[in-house]
């Protein structure tokens, strides 16, 4: 295979094999714009090396080859002593992975070249100071990322050196002071690499290009993996850029842009930019940066030319890009764009617009927007009146939208073990890196006090979707001593409340009420609120086209009247699951225990014939609230055990009074022990009950039918569905069907109405899916109940296994994901799509759903699609959610 590919020969749909950095590089170059020659090595190359430890055979040679046909085009060597061609050799991953990887750059430098790039760079102290100081910037990369040496001892030097010079701006520092630098640098890495910085340019390159492949590995970028669900298998390709430089001096800098505002969508300048620096510098917040728009006064020729490649590429990619550049010498340079991350409701935002701009078809726009993103905009946030009386500390930039109250803390450490104990936590640091990861993960909120919306904090924390403001500047944030202070003395220390606004940028003191998102207001049909927002209109577009695409009805997961009534106003199509057990609980405990100890069959009927009238109080009202639609009611599932007392507490109490103790008590417990059970998901529940217990599985029929008789009396039209739990084989089916019948036929000839009920039955057993063919039979509708289906598939059970072994499991990539959380597609899904296609050869009209937690879960949902089923059900706040990846699924 070829493992190296000159810029001039990818293009942007290359990003498996270039990464996307590599892909677009060579996008940019092919469009013609000025991108500093280079070549990218392969992530196949990447793989190869991760799997065997060595680069693959021949690759040296290609790199010899590309390296020599960019020399040429350059016309001078890389490091050249007296005119050294210097390169970045640069990570860049299919997904992006911001900061997660490793980036070298001036590579090319050491002691002769430095001269030689002195000399071309003018041969003045300008020059001389460039040089060096782009030496020293080579030596504290190589030597960190390479060499793997502590980043914090090259900083610590820096700083040592401009104290001792009376300055805190790297831009009071001259030539010789850099030279110093550069050999206290050396010597760093001789005491802690235990090796010479090496001299000679090509092993420099080699050895950053393998840096570059093991960071792929880096404890940080598989955290970042696995919060991203990015597969661990990829593999980063490595670019080699010919450099060019923004330290050059005032006339030259560096910037970062996007061609919207990554938080609103709003169209406009949007940027930060650094005169006199290289690489880093803007995202790190060595220096403060100015926004984009004032490069117009520092350099209008270059300004001018950066708008213009902006509307290149914003029509180009038809989406939001995000662009790193540098000038140098008043010459603008283009070093990376992507399609830029962008917050959830800016995602909305500018589908839309683009929409409008006949740049995407409306359809592409419902692609453009997940379900992730649209739960997002579902978030509470703060309520401005009450904000209002609070202390307001100060104000940072917004940089990802969302209301975060927590305990201050100051370290990642900290964010992760209080967010352990259950605490909620506002990360506070001056700037954050990507070893503050784990912390921001643990996180609720990030609160920094430098750097601006696109700095690691930043960027890290839109891709999480996390709430953050940043740059707070007036905030003096003193890590070591666990405290910040606010502008007029106000001390927040660790573990005090403070409340941040990632939509307005404003940090309060305390704890700030949270209201209503206005895209709840829309989903709830209170338009008035939600009426001129931007917003809603975006999501109100594109709901209505995923509506119209969808092939998939949703339903909710609801048991009661109120659930109900809200998921109907969000959109639900009917009931996918109500589950009768709640019924049993509360002062009706009373009732089920009477059930239990009933001794004699006029016992057990009375305990049964209390229950009826509760039971069809509460489907009435279901029915009600769902009117017109279909009302899946699924039997009670549980063990019985479950509405009894605590076998411990009941113990106890029975043996304190002795002989004093309640009869009742004494049967009661007798009960407990008698239906105490190991396993109790795999026990005495479901159908089983229905078979087990005389009369229960009948009342609730009862309690069903006369509840849709009343209602179409009262002039409603009530459709209900009758769904048996835990079915196993068509047998356990039949003998519960024929007594439901039976009793609809009963009700209907003693009210004088006939209400039809489907009767049908969960898939939640691996002997269910694999007969299926057999039980629809005798079901008139599957509903996949894919919790239990997860459980007895995997054999696990999900109130043990998460906290046991989950994590160490998704630390092995044993699965990417849990299966509770998104449906195991190779074996869960594969007995669902068995059942499917023999049921329905049995039935060919059998209708089909899910009703598992996996019914709102987006990739879940494509599943669903694929496989043909009716519908998903899910809970009510998930509705929205589910209606938009069903309809991103049929586009
Ligand atoms: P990341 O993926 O972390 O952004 P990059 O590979 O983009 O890492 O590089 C880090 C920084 O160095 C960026 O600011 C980038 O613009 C700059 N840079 C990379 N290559 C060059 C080059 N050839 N000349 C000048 N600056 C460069
Ligand atoms: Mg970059
Ligand atoms: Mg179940």
């Amino acid at each position: 295979p070829k493992y190296v590919y000159d810029f001039t020969e990818g293009n942007k749909d290359l990003k498996d094999l270039l990464g996307g950095k590599g892909a677009n590089l060579a996008e940019m170059t092919n469009l013609g714009l000025p991108v500093p020659p280079g070549f990218t090595i392969t992530t196949e190359a990447c793989r190869h090396y991760l799997a065997h430890g060595t680069v693959p055979e021949g690759l040296a040679a290609e790199i010899d080859e590309h390296l020599a046909a960019l020399e040429k085009q350059m016309g001078k060597r890389l490091g050249q002593p007296d005119d050294p061609l210097l390169v970045s050799v640069r990570s860049g991953a299919k997904f992006s992975m911001p900061g997660m990887m490793e980036t070298v750059l001036n590579i090319g430098l050491n002691d002769e070249s430095v001269r030689g790039l002195a000399a071309v760079a003018g041969g003045d102290a300008a020059g001389e100071r460039f040089a060096w100081d782009s030496y020293r910037r080579l030596v504290q990369m190589f030597g960190k990322t390479v060499l793997g040496i502590d980043g914090e001892l090259f900083e610590d030097a820096l700083e040592d050196l401009k104290r001792s010079k009376g300055t805190d701006s790297d831009l009071a520092l001259d030539a010789s002071d850099f030279q110093e630098l550069v050999g206290t640098y050396k010597r760093i890495v001789r005491e802690h690499a235990g090796r010479e910085f090496p001299t000679d340019p090509r092993e420099q390159m080699d050895l950053a290009v393998k840096a570059v492949f093991d960071s792929w590995n880096a404890p940080r970028a598989i955290l970042y993996r696995r919060q991203e669900r990015i597969p661990a298998d990829l593999g980063t390709a490595v670019n080699v850029c010919s450099m060019v430089f923004g330290n050059l001096g005032m006339d030259s800098g560096t910037g970062v842009a996007f061609t919207r505002d990554p938080a609103t969508g709003r169209q406009g300048v949007y940027g930060d930019y650094l005169q006199n620096a290289q690489g880093e510098d803007v995202v790190a917040g060595i220096r403060n940066t100015v926004p984009l728009a004032e490069l117009e006064r520092i350099d209008k020729k270059s300004y001018d030319e950066l708008l213009s490649i902006m509307e290149t590429l914003e029509n180009h990619y038809r989406d939001l890009c995000d662009i790193e550049f540098t000038i140098e010498r008043g010459k603008l340079w283009m070093l990376q764009t992507r399609v830029g991350k962008r917050t959830a409701a800016a995602a909305f935002c500018i589908a839309t617009q683009l929409v409008d701009q006949g740049l995407i078809t409306q359809d592409e726009a419902v692609t453009r927007v997940t379900g992730a993103q649209l739960a997002q905009l579902m978030f509470p946030r703060f309520d401005d009146s009450r904000a209002a009386d609070s202390t307001l500390l100060t104000k940072g930039m917004n940089a990802s939208p969302g209301a975060a109250v927590g305990k201050a803390v100051f370290t990642s450490e900290r964010a992760v073990e209080l967010a352990g104990e259950g605490e909620d936590v506002i990360l506070v640091r001056r700037e954050t890196n990507p070893d503050d990861l784990a912390g921001m993960v643990a996180a609720r909120g990030i609160l920094t006090s430098r750097g601006g919306k696109t700095s690691h904090a930043a960027v890290v924390a839109r891709g999480m979707g996390k709430t953050c403001v940043c740059g707070a500047e007036e905030l003096e944030v003193d890590v070591k001593a666990g405290k910040f202070t606010a502008p007029g003395g106000v001390v927040v220390s660790e573990g005090d409340v403070i409340s941040i606004d990632g939509s307005t940028g404003a940090v309060y003191l305390g704890e700030v009420p949270v209201v209503n998102s206005p895209v709840v207001d829309y989903f709830e049909g209170n338009l008035a609120a939600a009426d001129g927002d931007e917003l809603v209109r975006a999501v109100d577009r594109i709901m209505a086209c995923a509506d119209e695409k969808r092939a998939l009805r949703v339903r909710a997961n609801a048991d009661n009247p109120e659930d109900a009534a809200r998921a109907r106003r969000f959109g639900a199509q009917g009931i996918g699951l109500c589950r009768t057990e709640h019924m049993f609980l509360g002062d009706r405990r009373r009732l089920v225990e009477n059930l239990v100890l009933a001794e004699t069959d006029e016992e057990r009927q009375a305990a049964l014939d209390a229950l009826e009238p509760l039971q069809r109080q509460d489907f009435t009202g279901i029915l009600e609230a769902m009117d017109g639609l279909p009302v899946t009611i699924r039997l009670i599932d549980p063990p019985l055990h479950e509405f009894l007392p605590d076998l411990t507490e009941l113990s106890v109490k029975v043996a304190t009074a002795g002989r004093d103790a309640d009869p009742k008590d004494v049967r009661l417990l007798e009960a407990v022990r008698r239906l105490h059970e190991q396993n109790p998901m795999l026990g005495l529940r479901g159908v089983r009950l229905g078979l087990v217990i005389p009369g229960l599985f009948a009342m609730q029929v009862r309690a069903i039918a006369e509840a849709a008789a009343e209602r179409r009396r009262a002039g409603g039209d009530p459709r209900p569905e009758i769904m048996i739990p835990l079915v196993g084989a068509v047998q356990e089916l039949e003998a519960v069907r024929e007594e439901a019948r039976g009793i609809l036929a009963e009700v209907a000839a003693a009210t004088g109405v006939d209400v039809p009920a489907m009767i049908g039955t969960m898939i939640e057993l691996p002997r269910a899916a694999l007969t299926a063919g057999q039980i629809a039979e005798a079901a008139e509708f599957f509903s996949f109940g894919t919790n239990d289906l997860t459980q007895t598939t995997w054999g696990f059970s999900r109130d043990d296994v998460e906290a046991a072994f989950f994590g160490r499991y998704l630390e092995l990539g044993i699965f990417g994901v849990s299966p509770f959380e998104t449906l195991d597609r190779d074996g869960v899904g594969r007995l669902i799509r068995i059942a499917a296609e023999e049921g329905r050869r049995t039935r060919p009209d059998i209708k089909l759903g899910i009703c598992g937690e996996h019914g709102g879960d987006p990739d879940s949902v494509h599943f669903c699609h694929e496989v043909g089923l009716d519908y998903v059900s899910c809970s009510p706040f998930r509705i929205p959610v589910a209606r938009l990846e069903a309809g991103r699924a049929a586009i």
